[in-house]
């Protein structure tokens, strides 16, 4: 039986969140009121009220986005361009790094390999190309060679090699770090040339290798295989040249440095 003797009284404010969170406009519940009283202190009409309560949604809509895209990219750490110090690097192009910042490239569809030895940042660069692109709204996937042939040959066993591959080609920017550690068999490297050549002239890729191209032969075992994807990647293709010594063992040096030159010498603490 319904009990109609005491009428539930919704009032306007209940509605009004309900509505809000059928719409997906959070910053507009949570800020409505506040927002309501500082425009009435300042004498703001209704549109320029709706206007602001709009613009704080679309910052946090923004803002969302961008961390929903940072986590789908499974970053290993994240890393921006604010931490890199350049001047340990002289010999990479700062304004190449610069302008694909911008991310025009991954529009254009364009490849980027970062090649270079062990700690010279080339993953450091990679990281923070693909923050960049999350925060122009691109969809990222952050990857190492090994665990995405690893992740390929596991999919084929379970037969949803499509659907990773489908997930593979569509991303906009796919990053492959640290090819040339871990040779692959032969299957593996077949698997991994398929994603190159899904992607060719369809979507971006980065790739970073310790390796020079004549030795990629010698994780990828084939040398056809080789040819066809080298030719696939490097047809519209930025080169970053990374060579220098590893930032790594350079900060260890110069801690180990001034820890020498922070601990007393012998002649001082021997006793007189
Ligand atoms: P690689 O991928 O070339 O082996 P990493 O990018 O992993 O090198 O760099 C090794 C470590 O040194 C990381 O912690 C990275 O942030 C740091 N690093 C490397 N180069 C620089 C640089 N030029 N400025 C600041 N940090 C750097
Ligand atoms: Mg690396």
């Amino acid at each position: 039986m319904i009990d109609t003797s005491t009428p539930t009284i919704v009032t306007p404010q209940v509605l009004l969140t309900s509505h809000l969170k059928t719409l997906k406009l959070p910053t507009f519940a949570r800020e409505y009121e506040k927002v309501g009283i500082e425009c009435a202190h300042e004498d703001i009409d209704y549109p320029r009220y709706l206007l602001r309560l709009c613009e704080l949604e679309c910052i946090d809509r923004q803002r969302r986005n961008t961390e929903r895209r940072i986590r789908l990219a499974k970053f290993p750490i994240t890393k921006s361009l604010d931490t890199f110090d350049f001047t340990a690097i002289p010999g990479l192009n700062k304004s190449l790094v610069l302008e694909l910042m911008r991310c025009e490239w991954i529009d254009k569809r364009e490849n980027i390999i970062a090649l270079g030895p062990s700690g010279v940042g080339k993953t450091h660069t990679a990281l923070a190309l693909g923050l960049a692109a999350c925060q122009k709204g691109m969809s990222v996937a952050f990857t190492t060679a090994a665990a995405l042939v690893h992740e390929l040959m596991e999919a084929r066993d379970e037969r949803r090699l499509r659907v990773l591959q489908k997930k593979l080609t569509n991303v906009k920017l796919l990053i492959i770090d640290e090819l040339g550690y871990v040779p692959f068999t032969a299957v593996g490297a077949e698997l991994l040339f398929e994603v190159f050549s899904r992607r060719y002239e369809h979507a971006a890729t980065m790739v970073t290798s310790n390796l020079p191209f004549d030795e990629w032969t010698s994780v990828l075992g084939s040398e056809r295989l080789t040819g066809a994807l080298l030719d696939r990647l490097t047809h519209h293709v930025h080169i970053l040249e990374m060579n220098g010594e590893s930032y790594r063992l350079a900060t260890s040096k110069k801690r180990q440095k001034q820890t020498m030159q922070s601990k007393p010498s012998e002649e001082n603490i021997k006793p007189k």
